[in-house]
């Protein structure tokens, strides 16, 4: 299951074996960049998820994914064009492997309530109004989550999915789709999140700093805020710093 990319994608896309971080390449490669050009690797010694957390990331045929975009409406969209990165990633290993995955806001997927792959958009730089963003993507196909360590059975599917076969459609879908939100935004995509959503309509909690704010998850709205239900009122909520959990 080596990835080779013998499917076709019409992106221009550079494998790895070694790398530091996926994310971290592209940055470094920004000027020599076209929208929906992107790498993979097989290991990642350095890969990081928010706020310069860690992303665990061994070799052993799991998924270390970017892609570089340039962002016609600027860094204010980078927070949709995350939750687009996430439908179209959930839809597409779905498809590929049957299994009941789900999005979690903002930026991670879910399986039997385990996280199953995080989403980091990293901002490069920017000309004008345009943002040059890198999306990048980490899939534990055959890995075990290493915050639970709960061996799952159902993950034992995930690891028969075709990564050359998965590199290639996600990175069709992910460049029509982010073409979709440039045209028309979040609006069209709010179904699909609504369809996805781990937590829709559960009792969650949301860690702010060392705030926490409880209620029912509602969805989204179309500015890609996460909706609440507090004392019978929705309220949204936005920013790059807080954590959503299960209470
Ligand atoms: P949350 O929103 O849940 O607080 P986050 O989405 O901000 O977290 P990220 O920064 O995206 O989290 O990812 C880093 C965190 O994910 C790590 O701190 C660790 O808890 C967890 N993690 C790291 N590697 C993996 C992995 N391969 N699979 C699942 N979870 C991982």
């Amino acid at each position: 299951n080596k990835i080779d990319l013998h499917y076709q994608s019409d992106s221009h896309c550079e494998i790895l074996p070694i790398i530091d971080s996926t994310n971290q390449y592209l940055l470094e490669r920004i000027g020599q960049l076209t929208s929906g050009d992107c790498c993979v690797a097989e290991f990642q010694s350095k890969a990081r998820g928010r706020r310069g957390r860690k992303w665990f990331s061994p070799f052993g045929s799991n998924l270390y994914f970017s892609m570089y975009w340039k962002l016609e409406q600027g860094v204010a969209a980078a927070m949709g064009l995350s939750l687009v990165v996430g439908i179209v990633l959930a839809d597409t290993l779905r498809s590929l492997s049957g299994q009941d995955i789900k999005v979690k806001w903002p930026n991670d997927l879910y399986l039997n309530d385990q996280k199953l792959a995080g989403i980091l958009v990293e901002l490069a730089g920017k000309t004008g109004d345009c943002a040059h963003v890198v999306i990048g993507v980490g899939v534990n196909l055959t890995m075990t989550n290493p915050d639970t360590n709960i061996v799952n059975q159902k993950w034992a599917n995930l690891g028969k999915v075709d990564r050359n076969l998965l590199v290639a459609q996600v990175a069709k879908t992910l460049k029509s789709k982010l073409i979709e939100f440039e045209q028309h935004g979040l609006a069209p995509f709010i179904n699909d999140w609504h369809r996805l959503d781990n937590f829709a309509n559960r009792p969650v909690k949301l860690l702010i700093g060392d705030n926490i704010i409880r209620g029912i998850a509602k969805g989204i709205n179309d500015q890609g805020a996460l909706l609440l239900e507090q004392n019978g009122k929705i309220n949204a909520h936005i920013g790059g710093e807080i954590s959503l959990r299960m209470d």
